[in-house]
């Protein structure tokens, strides 16, 4: 007989749409409802009428393959509250804004409307419940939370439901130039003297849901940062721009301050909405490393860096200044800012002049993040001409977890069972092989079961 079960809605076997639901006898919980940037939107898979059903929904944080199918949870009905913190709560009407124009620039149509978006009530984890500590959130269900490292406000969960323990890492770094995270093996050992109704039978995660974005990859922080910075340097030595762009939030104020610190001579031109993000940023001390805000104020009393109002202000500063380092939303070149440097960065004319040409100087794009198949920044990346005199480079900076970090994570949160999620299918397979073929799986090992799954698929818990 089956009592508890998670399903997969989406965010398993792919990169974006996360949404699961742990359900038990009287208990479903939804973990985020978000999206998948491809075509004119992909949303999670669930039938509609059972939003109706869900007792309970969980966010990790504001990036829209979290958040942004939230709205249809409303419009089918479901009338109770979403949990998260007020910082990601706070990023979420930036979010919003953004998807809708995304949709509309593909020609689509959003599936909710704007008072779908207005229904959703927040309740905030910090106003409950400080981070590493049980709090029962409704009977019978305890939920305990932590920084995950990866965006402001963005949070991993352990949930206790029916006597099972459920572990959600959330998208999770604890390489963040700037952010802190918790490390949630560490708070679950507190656990165990759980409430008798829902206390589970042992120690052991029963099931986690783990963030494996970069599948394989085991190059740390350090590594990938140096790539980077020897790629722009070479930009930046010939006298080109480089243009970084980045999501509105998140990885973009850390490779604002990177930068800066990385390149102490250079000219920075920062879009407003970025460096609207990195003053409130300093806001949200809880979420920063020690040193972070001295590194952040650093930046922000900067003579070197620019902040330019319009297109005029943006073409004179290109024109005075050489090798500019110019940091712009979105991550995937879809905005239309993006599109607007990158034009320009790539018209001949625009070069300063006839010496610049003979010397070979080159403007780059370097995409530091996910980019999605009909993407701008992926349609850059594939075109590949050497004529071109602004070329695209992929270089991640990290802010998910890789296979190390992954065999790190299932050492401190030893699963009975581990999904692994955030990457396509073929990717998912090759690190559950290597877990398997490691020993994870047998009993005794961190996990003794590993799932690469797809939306729409169920396993019993
Ligand atoms: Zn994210
Ligand atoms: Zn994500």
């Amino acid at each position: 007989m089956m009592m508890t079960k998670l399903r997969i809605w989406g965010g398993a076997g792919e990169h974006g749409r996360s949404c699961y639901v742990f359900e038990g006898k009287q208990h479903r919980i939804m973990l985020d409802c978000g999206v998948k940037k491809e075509g004119t939107g992909q949303y999670p898979v669930f039938p509609p009428q059972k939003a109706k059903e869900l007792t309970t929904v969980l966010l990790s944080h504001a990036h829209e393959d979290h958040s942004m199918g939230l709205p249809l949870l409303y419009k089918y009905g479901y009338r109770g509250e979403v949990w998260t913190t007020k910082a990601t709560a706070e990023q979420l009407g930036s979010y919003f804004r953004s998807w809708h124009t995304y949709v509309e620039s593909r020609g689509g149509e959003l599936p909710y409307g704007e008072e779908d978006i207005q229904s959703i009530t927040y309740r905030y984890l910090e106003d409950e419940v400080p981070s590493g500590v049980w709090h029962e959130a409704c009977p019978g269900v305890r939920i305990m939370w932590g920084r995950s490292g990866h965006l402001a406000g963005a949070v991993w969960y352990i949930i206790e439901m029916e006597g099972k323990r459920l572990f959600f890492s959330g998208d999770y770094s604890r390489e963040s130039e700037l952010l802190a995270a918790d490390a949630p093996g560490l708070c679950i050992g507190e656990g165990i003297d759980a409430l008798p109704e829902c206390k589970p039978k042992s120690s052991l995660v029963d099931i986690s849901i783990m963030d494996n974005a970069y599948g394989m990859d085991i190059d740390p922080q350090p590594v990938k940062l140096e790539r980077l910075r020897v790629e722009m340097e070479q930009t930046l030595l010939s006298g080109g721009h480089v243009l970084l762009p980045v999501p509105a939030f998140g990885r973009g104020q850390e490779l604002i301050v990177w930068v800066s610190e990385q390149f102490p001579e250079q000219a920075i031109i920062v879009e407003p909405d970025l460096w609207h993000g990195l003053k409130q940023l300093i806001e949200w001390k809880e979420w920063l490393r020690l040193e972070a805000p001295a590194r952040i104020l650093h930046v922000l009393n900067s003579s070197r860096v620019f902040v330019p109002r319009d297109v005029a202000e943006r073409i004179s500063l290109l024109e005075r200044n050489r090798a500019t380092i110019i940091v712009t939303r979105d991550g995937m070149m879809d905005s239309p800012q993006a599109r607007w440097y990158y034009q320009y960065l790539s018209d001949t004319r625009n070069m300063m002049n006839a010496m610049d040409r003979r010397v070979n100087m080159k403007n780059s794009v370097m995409l530091t993040g996910h980019a999605s198949n009909g993407s701008f920044g992926k349609q850059l990346l594939e075109r590949a001409d050497s004529n071109d005199i602004c070329i695209a480079r992929h270089l991640i900076y990290k802010v998910h977890q890789g296979l190390l970090d992954v065999r790190r994570m299932l050492k401190e949160m030893p699963s009975k069972q581990v999904v692994l999620v955030h990457a396509p299918k073929l990717q998912t397979d090759l690190v559950r092989d290597e877990l398997i073929k490691e020993g994870n799986n047998r009993h005794g090992g961190p996990a003794r079961e590993v799932h690469s799954l797809e939306p729409g698929t169920m396993i019993e818990v």
